[in-house]
């Protein structure tokens, strides 16, 4: 086999997924675990109770739609992908590699929001007790550093892979997004009050430097 082949053959972008996404697993069922003793132990039931409560109908289907994307995805294109080729986009290998090389950015601040937060972490929006304002850090320039490293992460994927669904996982993920931020804000603007507030006028919401004018809240 030529190396040409070799570079451009499906297997050696799989290599690269791989790369990518078995240390962002570890990194995120490592502070899943860690969080277990503040986490209130709920049934499937509850659970789903809870997140259509906390995230409303619209919210909820968003973020399960997202999940059975993201898992179909997975087990399609690591393992399917011959079965299903109309689920790949034909991408230049240059976009799949640049895909790669933004997802180790990604990854890493991935990890260090979660080094960073560490027991304050919820994939809902809540508090734990005697939550802590963390402003260190990536939290000393952005106030969502996890979401940003999402949106790197996950553009990164549908990249490499090329897959039509780990594509719509990131579209989704973007819509999920933007409704999540504001709502997160107003929460920790009740929790944290002016000192959230002065928080959010030193930092950017997703990117370092592009600041929120507050006026309304002056
Ligand atoms: N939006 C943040 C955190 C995501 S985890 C980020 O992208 O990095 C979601 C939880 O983090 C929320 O339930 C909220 O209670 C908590 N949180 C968000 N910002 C925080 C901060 N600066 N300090 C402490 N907890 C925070």
């Amino acid at each position: 086999m030529s190396y040409g082949a070799i570079f451009n053959g499906e297997l050696v972008y799989k290599i690269l997924f791989l790369v990518l996404f078995i240390p962002g697993v570890f990194v995120r069922g490592l502070y899943a675990y860690k969080i277990r003793p503040y986490v209130k132990r709920r049934s499937l039931r509850e659970r789903l109770k809870f997140l259509f409560e906390t995230e409303g109908y619209l919210g909820a289907l968003l973020l399960l739609g997202q999940g059975v994307v993201l898992f179909v995805g997975l087990v399609i294109y690591l393992f399917y992908t011959s079965w299903y080729p109309w689920l790949q986009i034909s991408l230049p290998s240059v976009i799949q590699w640049i895909g790669f090389v933004i997802g180790i950015p990604g990854l890493a601040l991935l990890a260090w929001t979660h080094y960073t937060l560490d027991k304050y972490w919820s994939v809902a929006i809540e508090f734990r007790e005697e939550h802590k304002l963390i402003t260190d850090g990536p939290y000393k320039w952005i106030r969502h550093p996890m979401y940003t490293a999402h949106l790197i992460y996950f553009l990164s994927w549908a990249l490499v892979t090329s897959n039509v669904l780990l594509l719509i996982n990131y579209i989704l993920t973007v819509v999920i997004i933007a409704r999540r931020i504001p709502k997160e804000e107003k929460a920790l603007i009740e929790k944290f009050g002016q000192k959230y507030i002065l928080y959010m006028r030193k930092t950017g919401q997703l990117i370092p430097c592009v600041k929120l004018k507050l006026k309304d809240r002056e």
